[in-house]
């Protein structure tokens, strides 16, 4: 159990629930927050689905300043971390002083991948990562203009439908050979192609943008084979990298985020990193990670805060998240991308799915559209940690409840 300062580099989902969580935890000691963006903590995950619509900002809010203040969380909003000091254990803030640590979390969150293309930098070429963003997107987009979103990810997709709801007419060109391929399976990847395309959505896979055109304004996409394509708005959805330079500039280790091990340490035994910006071995797949979601940032933050009141817990919690698009809600829970194994449940005429992944034999995880009982029920086999094999889901009863009944 430590006593003295814990400082949180990052107001984020992570950054947010680890204060929040060292409270709920008995900790007593001081809590130091630092995030550049303005104002308290907010949930990004409204921002590509129900904010363009209301554009309500204080229901992002996860709590008001009353909390802050009733639970003595010092937060400091507009403020950027410079470096950190291991050997003093403090951190440099951009406007010069200096806060000692006794323990300090990296919740840092990753930033919009740049794309190194001509034109990038025009007007009208806009990216959503935060409120500002969000609020930026909501003032310049107006019904009947023609969008490209270059990149067909989760974000890409979520924000073109909601723009094609809008009235706009929207194009998303995706270098790779479908939609979401990192995230998902060629038949979820092909249920989304075809629901947005029925919506009016045009969707250009294996395709690169070379250029984006225009003198001032974005006027269009030039792609690698020479087609041009109009557009009014471009965005750049083409993923987001780490940020995790402060940890490397004080020697930490990192690997596509900033490695800790399963208790969520770095390399120094006094820092911890969490959330979007750690990499970290995952319990199940052995496969080193890094995730982005809502339920990994959450579940690594409540899993420190409980190390750091001393009760320390190894991190293994069963990832999962979720999509909305066109009004469409795909969730996921496990880890798919090595699955060497599909089976596939679909109700065609209701516009459901889901998608049961495997390894070696075994049940890895599921991907559900609109079928919200399997992608509960599989999610608590998982959580089970039991292992359950593909012969039970090709058995001639199939019953994934009975599944569940029999592990439990
Ligand atoms: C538009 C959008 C939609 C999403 N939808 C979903 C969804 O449907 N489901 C889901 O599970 N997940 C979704 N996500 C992902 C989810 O929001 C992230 O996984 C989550 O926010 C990660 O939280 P985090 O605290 O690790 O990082 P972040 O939320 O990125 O927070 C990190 C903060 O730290 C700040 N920071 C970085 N460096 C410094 C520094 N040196 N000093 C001070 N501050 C610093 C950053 O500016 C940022 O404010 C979505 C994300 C976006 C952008």
């Amino acid at each position: 159990m430590i006593e003295g300062p814990v400082v949180i580099i990052g107001t984020g989902q992570a950054g947010f629930q680890t204060a929040a969580s060292l409270r709920i935890e008995g900790f007593e000691g001081d809590i130091f927050m630092f995030g550049d963006e303005p104002g308290l903590p907010y949930q990004r995950p409204p921002l590509s689905k129900a904010f363009f619509k209301d554009g309500s900002a204080d229901r992002l809010l996860f709590r008001n300043q009353d909390f802050f203040e009733k639970n003595s969380i010092n937060i400091k909003d507009n403020c950027s971390v410079k470096s950190i000091d291991r050997q003093k254990k403090q951190v440099l803030l951009d406007d010069g002083d200096t806060i000692s640590y006794e323990h300090l979390v990296l919740a840092t969150g990753t930033r919009n991948r740049a794309l190194p293309i001509a034109g990038s930098d025009l007007k009208n070429v806009l990216a959503l990562r935060t409120l500002y963003d969000a609020n930026h997107i909501r003032k310049t987009a107006k019904a009947g203009q023609r969008v490209i979103m270059i990149g067909g990810g989760f974000i890409g997709l979520e924000l073109a439908s909601v723009l094609r709801e809008f009235g706009c007419e929207v194009t998303v060109i995706e270098a790779e050979k479908r939609p979401m391929a990192r995230a998902v399976s060629e038949q979820i990847s092909t249920y989304f192609v075809d629901a947005h395309t029925k919506s009016g959505i045009k969707i250009h896979c294996n395709s690169m943008v070379s250029k984006v055109l225009g003198e001032a304004e974005a006027e269009g996409v030039k792609l690698s084979d020479g087609t041009e394509i109009g557009a009014d708005l471009v965005f750049i959805c083409a993923g987001v990298v780490p940020n995790s330079e402060i940890a490397s500039e004080a020697g930490l280790e990192t690997s596509n985020g900033i490695l800790v091990d399963d208790l969520l340490l770095t390399n120094d035994p006094f820092i911890s990193a969490i959330g979007d910006c750690a990499s970290f071995v995952h319990k199940s797949s052995g496969t080193l990670v890094r995730l982005e979601s809502v339920q990994n940032a959450a579940d690594q933050a409540k899993c420190i805060a409980k190390r750091l009141t001393g009760t320390p817990k190894t991190y293994e919690a069963v990832p999962w998240f979720w999509s909305d698009q066109g009004g469409k809600k795909l969730q996921i829970a496990g880890l798919t991308g090595s699955a060497d194994k599909l089976i596939c449940h679909s109700d065609d005429e209701n516009g459901k799915i889901s998608v049961f992944a495997f390894e070696n034999g075994q049940f890895v995880g599921v991907e559900a559209v609109n079928m919200a009982k399997n992608y509960v029920i599989s999610r608590k086999i998982l959580e089970t940690g039991k292992p359950v094999m593909l012969s039970d889901f090709e058995a001639s009863d199939f019953d994934l409840m009975e599944i569940l009944k029999k592990i439990s």
